[in-house]
């Protein structure tokens, strides 16, 4: 994704916890969706058109198969704008229940970066992507599993984007390839309602809000962040962070409420692991992974 402007911290938005204790007892296993993200970085960097990304599709296949009602893999070509060939880009459709109209789509992006554009040492080749990339997948196949297990109310799409992460910075228009291919041909029924995770695994983990999502659906932030709180996983702070332009964009742009959760902030106000060949396993945890796929469960789990 693309930092929109870094806002200063404005205000605290007040929220009140409603309800009643809620038990952090969802399922969520986080060492099984750590091993995920750990997979991921085993197959290699995963860009488009690498033996990562082929690696990756058949691994999230052969996963969400079994777990899923439908699995679509929706691929689809353009012309490399930094090279002479074509990219091949496949988007990953697991949809649970999808008979049903209401709808949410909770989504990541499974691509990494073709370059490190902000490592001192090998900024043009790929990076592994354990934080920008692998971490919120990692998530959502652990709660893939946990639908299976325990079907809830709404129908559920999980998509893994591809071509997220592509662009050269400035090039806006060659970063979230998937998301605007999906945004534009959806399987429907379409959702009302999008998550977007990323950058969620970072061992120091400090989610604050994407004023661009908080404008389009604030009351869903407001409902995630309270539930946070509620646990007691201090990792979400209800105060104003960066503008981000990431895969939620295609969707706001459409009309459809989206939300981006991210840490943007890797693993410090200076970013310093975004983007770089750091940018490992070991920069994440299983702590953080639990923090935002057991808040999110718990959100789905009420709705
Ligand atoms: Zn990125």
């Amino acid at each position: 994704m693309r930092l929109i402007s870094r806002t200063l911290l404005l205000s605290w938005i007040t929220f009140v916890i409603c309800g009643l204790p809620l038990s952090a007892q969802t399922g969520f296993d986080a060492s099984r969706a750590f091993s995920y993200l750990e997979t991921q970085c085993d197959f290699g960097t995963r860009e488009p058109n690498s033996k990562g990304a082929e690696l990756a599709v058949n691994y999230f296949k052969d996963m969400l198969e079994p777990l899923a009602d439908t699995l679509h893999l929706q691929t689809f070509e353009m012309n490399d704008p930094y090279g002479a060939g074509k990219l091949t880009l496949t988007n990953i459709v697991a949809r649970f229940q999808p008979e049903k109209s209401q709808r949410i789509i909770l989504c990541a992006h499974w691509d990494t970066r073709p370059r490190a554009e902000y490592d001192g040492r090998s900024p043009a080749t790929p990076m592994l992507g354990a934080n920008d990339g692998a971490s919120g997948v990692a998530i959502l196949l652990e709660i893939a599993q946990q639908l299976h297990n325990n079907p809830i109310n709404p129908g559920i799409d999980i998509i893994f984007f591809d071509g997220e992460d592509y662009g050269k910075p400035g090039d806006l228009q060659y970063y979230l390839l998937g998301s605007r291919y999906y945004a534009k041909h959806p399987y429907p029924p379409m959702a009302q309602q999008v998550i977007l995770l990323d950058m969620v695994g970072d061992a120091e983990l400090s989610i604050k809000v994407d004023p661009v999502s908080y404008r389009s659906a604030p009351r869903v932030i407001e409902e995630i962040w309270s539930i946070a709180a509620e646990i007691g996983y201090d990792q979400f702070q209800l105060v104003q962070g960066s503008a981000m332009y990431d895969d939620h964009v295609p969707f706001i742009e459409r009309g459809i409420p989206a939300i981006d959760i991210i840490d943007f902030e890797y693993p410090g106000p200076d970013n310093q692991y975004w983007h770089t060949h750091a940018d490992t396993p070991d920069k994440c945890s299983p702590e953080s992974l639990e923090a935002v796929g057991n808040t999110l469960l718990s959100w789905l789990y009420r709705q």
